[in-house]
């Protein structure tokens, strides 16, 4: 039975200078909170809250994933709030509840949909702080091990169901071994209990038997180890139930058909050391081909480190051996809770730590990017829940990849530009399909060729997430390259049809200039626009033969000239004071902008960018009622300002934006948006309230960051008559 002073104590043991208040704060809290609260079982509920920081002491972490293990039901069961806890810890600590709280109880459903989506909250709280997920893990754990209190049978099932198909893969993942094989043993029991109370007898049974077994390698490994001066620990190990099981099932064979159920690990001080330790092990007795596997020269994923090899024993029964120091057992243990344990003096993320688990930064960089929860289970299901094979580049770096991937998988990983370019592949030399499959040890070798892009096909061949949504951003990209394309050939034809010097025209800085009069900013806008129809050819050069007879038209005339009175919404009005001036809607000037006013008939003047189309035609209509105009720089106001944005189609992209944009503290007095079938784009405009052109400029760089975001541009002309 734990109690508050046992958790004390055995925090104590790893963290001396433990926040023992911090703890019994947090325990007092949970304990009145759930008072009176009982859990299925009978026993009082803080008991479970207790255990559950127990775990995570056992797991040797910090104060602040103690005391939110002892507070990880109050904001979901009790009157306690967020708010509440603010008041009494750290935001830091508080943020890990709030965290817990979110993933909720993760129910098991049958809908497919809803485990999904509980998966997805899980990853999202990963990115947030990994502690949010050891405290899930330790409350599961807690959970499975009452299990035998709570519920029917039946829920029984599904709760084990979902521990083997999220909670252990998630645990093994993260390399947390002490969690992974208890939450697995505990659901075998659930799921099969009449298998499982088998093989716990006959395991059992042949104990005595096996330890014996165990003693002798022991002593012949230990007196031989002394011998060539490899100080070491040796140990031995039973498999866990679930992994025996396992095995049994796959290989279709009875437990006494099955050898290694034990196997014999060695820990030593260094690295040299677990190389001889390995040495005299294959001198004392025969290995087993392929079954020697080094993952200290090739970690895997979530860190683990050892040297596997099975030998044929003294009684001519194989059994396996590890090989690893003690700081690789320690990973091994503990996996990431290892980098979250009480370190003295520092409490820092550790990048160098980070960078290791690769598997962990790129499923969060995939869980960005995958927005629809279907597609993000399918795409991490194989990651998540297969096994490895590791292979080499020719250069002898090793890559860890899903079992079952292919060398189109290979070449993503080892590069995006690698994965377009590829044409073919080597394995160990010799050419082979790119739907190969890779095994293990294999030397992979990437033919490619520049320019060339993926193929459909490969989608379906592709076995790695990371692959697919490259292939598909690729594909999503490509059309925008086709419209590009496209685009350039149509002004050309179009050019000719008139009769125009295409060559000329298209020049890039004159096209540059054309461009930027339909308010593109760069000239692949505009022939991607062109390209896709968004604009027809003909209006795209309409406006050539009008820069002609602009430059006849005078320009207004610009003198120096120096403002006085009063100036009226941030403008001065040459010669008038007090004049009503409003901004015109067709182009919405901001300060910074040139700008040129027209006296309109009864509505005082309306100021325009000097730019603006409608400006251009009161010059050559009816130039005596433009008027010039100066920004008043002491004035503060706010302007109206659409902008538009320009993305690939995606759920969400909206809230996206408005986010960015609410971030900026920018009031945002209207969104509107439209799609593009033709090339599964759309756009969003968005109506701001502006001081300046450079808050306006901040903006759109924010917004030109969101993923997806393919252009951002201000909206500053629209043909109106009104105006
Ligand atoms: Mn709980």
């Amino acid at each position: 039975m734990v109690t508050m002073e046992s958790l004390i104590e055995e925090i104590k043991e790893y963290n001396p200078t433990t926040d023992e208040s911090l703890i019994r704060r947090a325990y007092a809290i949970a304990e009145e909170a759930h008072d009176g609260q009982r859990r299925d079982s009978g026993e009082e509920y803080i008991h479970h809250p207790l255990s559950v920081a127990h775990i995570l002491a056992g797991l040797q972490l910090d104060d602040y994933s103690i005391a939110a293990g002892l507070l990880h039901d109050v904001v979901e069961d009790t009157k306690i709030s967020l708010d509440d806890l603010r008041k009494e810890f750290p935001e830091e600590l508080v943020s890990l509840v709030d965290g817990v709280t979110k993933l909720g109880r993760v129910e098991y459903r049958s809908r497919q949909e809803q485990q999904m989506e509980n998966l997805r909250k899980l990853f999202l709280a990963m990115g947030q702080d990994i502690r949010i997920i050891m405290i899930k893990l330790a409350d599961r754990l807690h959970n499975m091990r009452t299990l035998s209190y709570h519920h029917s049978q039946l829920r029984q099932k599904e709760i084990a169901q979902e521990t083997v198909d999220i909670y252990a893969p998630l645990a093994h993942r993260l390399g947390i071994y002490k969690i992974k094989s208890e939450l697995e043993d505990l659901s075998l029991k659930y799921l099969e209990p009449d298998k499982y109370f088998r093989l716990v007898e006959q395991i059992s049974m042949k104990l005595q038997e096996r330890q014996a077994y165990i003693d002798e390698i022991c002593k012949i490994l230990g007196d031989k180890l002394k011998d060539v001066g490899i100080k070491a620990e040796l140990k031995g190990r039973p498999k866990n139930f679930y992994s025996i099981y396992n095995k049994m099932m796959r290989q279709k064979k009875e437990l006494n058909e099955i050898f290694d159920l034990t196997a014999v690990r060695i820990i030593v001080d260094n690295i040299n050391d677990c190389y001889g330790a390995l040495g005299v092990v294959h001198t004392l007795w025969k290995p087993i081909p392929g079954r020697f596997k080094d993952y200290i020269a090739m970690p895997k994923q979530n860190m683990y480190q050892s040297i596997h090899t099975t030998v044929i024993g003294p009684s001519g029964e194989p059994f396996e051996v590890q090989i690893r120091t003690w700081e690789m057992h320690r990973i091994a243990e503990y996996g990431i809770a290892a980098h979250w344990r009480y370190k003295e003096g520092s409490q820092a993320t550790d990048a160098a730590f980070d960078e290791k688990l690769v598997w962990l930064r790129q499923m969060l960089d995939w869980q960005q990017e995958l927005r629809d929860a279907q597609e993000f289970m399918n795409s991490i299901k194989v990651d998540l829940f297969t096994e490895s094979v590791y292979v080499f580049s020719p250069k002898g770096d090793v890559f860890e990849l899903p079992a079952g991937a292919n060398c189109i998988d290979f070449a993503y990983r080892v590069h995006t530009q690698v994965g377009h370019n590829c044409i073919g592949a080597k394995v160990n030399k010799r050419i082979v399909t790119l739907d190969y499959e890779l095994k293990n040890g294999d030397i992979v070798e990437i033919l490619t060729t520049k320019g060339k892009g993926p193929s459909l096909d490969w989608l379906k061949i592709v076995k790695t997430s990371q692959a697919k949504n490259k292939i598909r951003q690729w594909f999503k990209r490509e059309q925008r390259d086709d419209h590009l394309i496209a685009g350039k050939e149509i002004l050309e034809k179009e050019c000719k049809k008139y009769n125009l010097d295409a060559a000329e025209i298209l020049k890039t800085d004159k096209l540059l200039e054309l461009a930027k009069k339909f308010n593109y900013f760069s000239i692949e806008d505009f022939y991607v626009s062109v390209g896709s129809g968004a604009l027809s050819a003909a209006t795209a050069l309409s406006k050539l033969g009008e820069d002609k007879k602009e430059k006849e038209a005078p320009a207004p005339e610009v003198k120096p000239w120096m403002p006085k009175g009063n100036s009226s919404n941030g403008v001065w009005v040459k010669g008038q004071d007090n004049l009503l001036v409003r901004m015109a809607h067709c182009c919405n000037p901001l300060p910074g902008d040139e700008i040129a006013g027209y006296i309109t008939r009864g509505r005082g003047v309306t100021v325009h960018r000097k730019d603006c189309i409608n400006i251009q035609r009161y010059k050559k209509e009816e130039a005596e009622r433009l008027i010039e105009v100066t920004w008043d720089s002491s004035f503060e106001g706010v302007y109206q300002v659409e902008m538009e944005v320009l993305a690939m189609e995606r759920p969400r992209l909206i809230l996206d934006v408005m986010r960015v944009v609410t971030d900026t503290k920018t009031i945002i007095n209207g969104v509107n948006s439209f799609p593009h079938k033709e090339n599964k784009t759309f756009s969003v405009i968005l109506k701001l309230e502006i001081k300046s052109l450079d808050h306006l400029d901040y903006i759109m760089s924010k917004v030109r960051k969101i993923k997806d975001v393919l252009e951002v541009k201000r909206v500053t002309s629209k043909e109106k008559n009104k105006e």
